[in-house]
């Protein structure tokens, strides 16, 4: 698992069934080889060639002096009073950058909320990875490389169910192609095995790639970054709605086709006194209408960026008005796994422990 790999050798993590059968036959092997190296590297999780006991012993030979299994590496570990873990990944491959890339355990299954891209160009006013600016996007290898690092990582610990979400760094539909050749690896059956129903993309409202998400055959669950009740609220916090404005956004919600049972998920950060008044919450009402829609509230947790945190008794009402006009409403308080629950608030959880230097903002401890 080499960091760099050079320019003679093909690193395989990433590369789909079709593309590892095409290999092999460039080798002047039988293709079904590829299926045996796609099962070994998804499904098992084997990252050296010499594990794959199935391959005869001059093949295992030949694709470690031709090939790669190059995956991020992790850099370090911090772990919350909660049992979450979030890690910093170096990834490589001629463009060297540090992502984040968080483990979350519960009873009866594990969350990995994964980055898309180092850096992100979307600039929400609210989150500290758009201080980054965008550095580059993710490869597919490097994406589903998030998963099976952090999967190996918590081998001996993990439940039946695996959750993926991607709402780490980076706008995902900013990253299309590479996200969902990602995508199609991490919920292949034949692949590392997540159900479609267990996955989850959020995006900033980026309609031409929820117009093509609506196409695909395989898809997450798809989360809206809302967080304002208006076009003059939002293209405050968000710039982005200057280019897709709410109107805009919404009648792209309501086109997308929702399979039975399937909700699309809202998620509004709660910034104290500037979205967060009952007149707000009535309006995101009006917003909603004729959408299947979830909302999830996180109230804001203040930080090194200027906003407060909202009153509490006035977040439980602003749910209130939303459950009494039908429209299902939870408060994801930001600790631990929470911190993670809308795009962007990795590097804000990173960026909060360095300035107090110490380990405790958010509930992180190193180890
Ligand atoms: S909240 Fe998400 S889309 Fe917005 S700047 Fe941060 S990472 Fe990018």
């Amino acid at each position: 698992m080499s960091p760099q790999v050079s320019n003679t050798v093909v690193n395989l993590p990433g590369k789909s069934a079709e593309e590892l059968r095409a290999f092999l036959e460039s080798l002047g092997e039988k293709g079904y080889r590829g299926a045996q190296i796609y099962h070994a590297i998804y499904a098992e999780r084997k990252f050296d060639f010499a594990a794959m006991m199935n391959l005869p012993a001059a093949l295992r030979e030949r694709l470690a002096r031709e090939s790669a299994i190059m995956l991020p590496q992790i850099v370090r570990r911090h772990r919350s009073s909660d049992g979450t873990v979030r890690y910093v990944l170096a990834i490589g491959d001629g463009q060297p950058a540090n992502i984040e890339t968080v483990f979350m355990p519960e009873e009866n299954r594990q969350t990995i909320c994964i980055s898309t891209q180092a850096g992100c160009a979307v600039d929400c006013r609210f989150c500290l990875t758009a201080t980054l600016g965008l550095m580059r996007n993710l490869t597919a290898g490097e994406i589903v490389g998030e998963v099976l690092v952090v999967l190996d990582d918590n081998r001996d610990a993990l439940k039946p169910q695996t959750n993926i979400v991607l709402m780490g760094q980076g706008e995902p539909l900013l990253n299309y192609d590479a996200v969902m050749a990602a995508l199609r690896i991490l919920l292949d059956p034949k692949g590392v095995a997540i159900a479609p129903r267990h996955a989850a993309l959020s995006t900033s409202g980026i309609i031409p790639g929820i117009e093509r998400l609506a196409k695909e055959k395989v898809r997450p669950n798809l989360a809206i970054s809302l967080n304002a009740s208006s076009n003059e609220q939002r293209d405050q916090i968000m710039p982005i709605n200057r280019k897709y404005p709410l109107e805009k956004l919404l009648d792209a919600c309501r086109k997308y086709p929702l399979r039975p049972r399937e909700w699309l998920l809202f998620e509004y950060v709660l910034l104290g006194g500037f979205n967060d008044s009952p007149e707000d919450a009535r309006r995101v009402v009006r917003l909603l209408a004729n959408i299947r829609a979830k909302v999830n509230l996180i109230p804001w947790n203040p930080g090194v960026l200027p906003y407060e945190r909202p009153d509490r008794a006035g977040v439980e009402e602003f749910q209130h008005i939303l459950i009494e006009k039908g429209v299902p409403c939870f408060i994801r308080d930001s600790r631990g796994q929470d911190v993670m629950a809308a795009c962007g608030q990795l590097a804000l959880a990173a960026m909060a422990e360095e300035t107090a230097q110490s380990s405790k903002t958010d509930g992180f401890s190193s180890w």
